[in-house]
């Protein structure tokens, strides 16, 4: 690991003003990124620790939703009984991620911007556009069994590995930072990843020194939710693919429908296309099918991901049978 400078801040505009500088990282959790460390690629100057922040709180909002401080764990917010209560999807997908002790460190703000699980990104030999821009990206003509399908380029095809993103994006959830000179603005969570394009290390909007303060949900939306997740092991595995679905419903008609899958993109991927598709259809198995089709229209496979298209579709159709209980 390569020396770095360490600054313990405990107020939220000074912590700012420290990351603005070149090279600097806050850290809370640190789940990802003291193991980036470790193999020197990140490799920060200096570190802010976040942890005194007063970011670690679960509020409610006037409008009947819920402001989730950016230092709130992982456990804590599934546990969280308004979260069980009224967003049970969100509750389920953190809980399909990662194991008891990380969820006990990682944090909200920390999961949002955790870095891919590409193989080649973590293996220093190897040419990645996003660890190394300009170098290549092995994963094209590699091992790619766990990238993305969706929305990518041929600079990099890695997927967004967080379980708790994709319920967040199901349920329109805003995104909160305060800039180092004290801006604040609100983000909607699918502006906050940008495309890989031709600069995948460039992941998110966010501003050297912008710090996310909380994330913020919008009141439930009528109907039930569901997170399916299907990874190689039951437990401590990211998503091969996963689907956040909200379905509300009348006798065999759906009536709202909000979809998001995980595992396939370079973030949480929300389809309009399937939502849109299941807007006023029966609550059959070829109505589960021809959202899903739409959904991956637009998808394409590298080779050893190709699996991940059909188990999308799959995936989706499952999801939709148990949210609506037509299974
Ligand atoms: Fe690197 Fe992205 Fe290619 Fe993986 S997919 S090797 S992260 S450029």
């Amino acid at each position: 690991m390569k020396p770095f400078h360490y600054e313990r801040s405990s107020d939220v505009s000074s912590a700012c003003a420290v990351a603005a500088r070149p090279a600097s990282k806050f850290v809370a959790g640190g789940t990802n990124l003291i193991d980036l460390m470790k193999l020197e690629i990140e490799t920060p100057a200096q570190i802010i620790d976040i942890n005194a922040l007063p970011l670690g709180g679960i509020e409610e909002t006037p409008e009947q939703g819920l402001r989730i401080g950016a230092l709130v764990t992982n456990s804590a917010l599934a546990a969280d009984m308004n979260v069980r209560r009224k967003y049970p999807l969100l509750s389920q997908a953190i809980l399909a991620g990662a194991s008891g002790q990380l969820r006990n460190k990682a944090t909200t703000g920390g999961n949002l911007l955790q870095r891919t699980r590409c193989p080649y990104f973590y293996d220093t030999t190897k040419p990645c556009n996003k660890r190394q821009p300009g170098s290549g990206c092995a994963a094209l003509e590699g091992l790619n069994r766990m990238n993305a399908v969706l929305g990518v380029s041929d600079n990099c095809i890695a997927a967004h590995p967080s379980d708790m993103a994709v319920a967040m994006t199901a349920l329109d959830a805003r995104i909160e930072t305060i800039a180092a000179d004290g801006a604040t603005r609100t983000i909607p969570i699918d502006g906050l990843y940008r495309a890989p394009g031709d600069t995948p290390n460039i992941e998110t909007v966010l501003q050297p020194g912008e710090l996310i303060k909380s994330v913020v949900l919008p009141p439930p939306p009528p109907g039930r939710q569901i997170y399916r997740k299907v990874r190689d092991r039951a437990s401590y595995a990211f998503a091969l693919v996963s689907v956040a679905a909200i379905v509300a419903h009348e006798k065999n008609h759906v009536q709202d429908a909000r979809v998001a899958f995980g595992g396939i993109s370079y973030k949480p991927w929300r389809s309009a296309q399937a939502e849109s598709t299941l807007s006023g259809a029966s609550l059959t198995r070829s109505s589960y099918d021809a959202a899903g089709t739409a959904a991956l229209k637009n998808a394409r496979g590298y080779g050893h991901n190709n699996f991940k298209i059909p188990l999308a579709r799959r995936t989706l159709r499952a999801a939709l049978a148990e949210v609506t209980g037509t299974i």
